[in-house]
């Protein structure tokens, strides 16, 4: 037993916890949970507990049913239900096979292998997510259009909104779970809201984001709403994305920070930008995992579409921000492409492993672009030698599957498995008849 373990077991006691959820997440982000009674947990801590696997999304082949789920004791957090409850805690979880090894469809264990090599390079990767979402009325009919609970835009002050008093309770809650909130407003688009959590190591981020979407969507239930993450879910309105601020260090130092050069940026700040623009179009599917993620891609509204980066250029896929320039530990990267519905384990191996190729490759940054490259013709961006995003789910998975890169970073069965289900979305989104084509093609055809 180490320190952490015996910690989480004395919190169980002193607190007197009935119920310990054990949390981890399929290969498409989506979480899962399973309950032991405190008695369990020293067992669970030590050598894991059994499960079905094979019920999981893309967790096994069907040979391989039977999986442990041992809990990472550095995450025990005792959750705030409703009514003041202190009686259930939870603590995310490694996935191992009966023999102990780590499962190859453990999505966490994908992030925390990208982690080990980066810091056999001496760097450790640190991510500030910024998580957008539409907050509705209560929803049961869902052939209707939602319908937004407030007309508020760009940081309003909306007085008596349901959408501040929302944020409030939110950020609360997150805080009661050792989870640091940076800011928090009303976004663009009517009942959109925004919550970004302070940076941290990229693992606690990941495991951050699966709390977050969960503590958000249990808070618009307890008040008869309807909070979604949905990327793009109304036509004429922005869509929601989960920009994340990235950046490197050694030691204790930022290793993207260099000063006198341009936007304060060091060689390894610009190698890692040069290497996820590099990957960019090949781990968009990961990035953008659904098919209404490329409605929001391609729908403007500052989500970008082009391969490019720029200081002051919200189009752009990767932003320089630069509120505090002589600021060492503020300085990072911006990547602008991710939606909240990822699996945020994946996504950031992913990115992690980008730019750090970027570095092993010592490849060139070429020139920001500061138009806003919406606003430019098809040839200047090919001038300019601008890339576009893919377009659909579907160019997508065309781009990932001839990619070694990302069949490396993922591990061959989780390739195969995202593949696998993204190409059955896709086949079945194709074969739908959309309201758009009856309301447009009916009357004239
Ligand atoms: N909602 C925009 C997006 O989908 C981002 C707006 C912003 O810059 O915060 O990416
Ligand atoms: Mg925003
Ligand atoms: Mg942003």
């Amino acid at each position: 037993m180490n320190k952490q373990q015996e910690f989480a077991l004395q919190a169980v006691e002193e607190n007197d916890i009935h119920f310990i959820r054990l949390w981890f997440a399929d290969v498409l982000g989506q979480l899962k949970s399973v309950a032991i009674a405190p008695g369990e947990l020293e067992d669970a801590l030590e050598e894991g507990i059994g499960f079905d696997g094979s019920a999981i999304e893309g967790l096994t082949r069907v040979s391989e049913d039977d999986m442990l789920v041992r809990p990472d004791a550095s995450t025990f957090q005792i959750l705030p239900l409703p009514g003041g409850d202190h009686s259930t805690a939870r603590m995310f979880c490694d996935i191992l096979t009966p023999e102990g090894e780590p499962s190859m469809g453990d999505s966490r264990h994908v992030l925390r292998a990208a982690l080990d090599k980066a810091k056999g390079q001496g760097f450790s990767f640190y991510c500030h997510p910024e998580i957008e979402f539409y907050l509705f009325e209560h929803q049961t009919d869902w052939t209707q259009p939602p319908v937004p609970i407030d007309e508020g835009g760009y940081f309003d002050q909306v007085p008596r909104s349901s959408s501040m008093d929302f944020r409030r309770a939110a950020v609360g809650q997150l805080e009661q779970l050792g989870i640091p909130v940076e800011f928090s407003h009303h976004e663009a688009g009517p009942g959109q809201n925004e919550i970004d959590l302070r940076h941290t190591d990229a693992l606690s981020a990941a495991d951050n984001v699966m709390t977050f979407r969960t503590i958000v969507k249990e808070i618009s239930l307890d008040r008869g709403i309807y909070a979604s993450f949905m990327p793009k879910p109304l036509v004429d309105q922005p869509g929601s994305g989960m920009h994340t601020h990235l950046s490197l260090f050694e030691g204790d130092s930022n290793a993207f920070y260099a000063a006198g050069e341009e936007f304060s940026m060091s060689q390894t700040a610009r190698q890692f930008t040069a290497g996820i623009l590099y990957h960019a179009q090949e781990i968009t599917a990961v990035m953008n995992q659904f098919v209404n993620s490329y409605k929001r891609l391609w729908g403007g509204a500052e989500a970008p579409s082009y391969v490019c980066w720029g200081h002051n250029n919200r189009s752009a896929l990767l932003r320089v921000p630069q509120y505090k320039p002589g600021k060492i530990n503020s300085a990072r990267v911006e990547f602008r492409a991710l939606d909240p519905t990822c699996n945020p384990y994946l996504a950031y191996a992913l990115l992690l492993a980008s730019g750090l190729d970027g570095i092993d490759k010592q490849l060139e940054l070429e020139d920001p672009t500061d138009d806003d490259v919406w606003e430019l013709t098809d040839a200047e961006r090919q001038a300019m030698g601008i890339k576009p995003l893919p377009g659909s789910l579907d160019s997508a998975l065309k781009q990932m599957e001839k990619s070694e890169f990302v069949a490396s970073v993922l591990g061959e069965h989780v390739f195969e498995y995202f593949l696998r289900n993204k190409h059955a979305e896709w086949a079945q989104y194709r074969q739908q008849v959309t309201q758009y084509e009856l309301t447009r093609y009916l009357p004239r055809l």
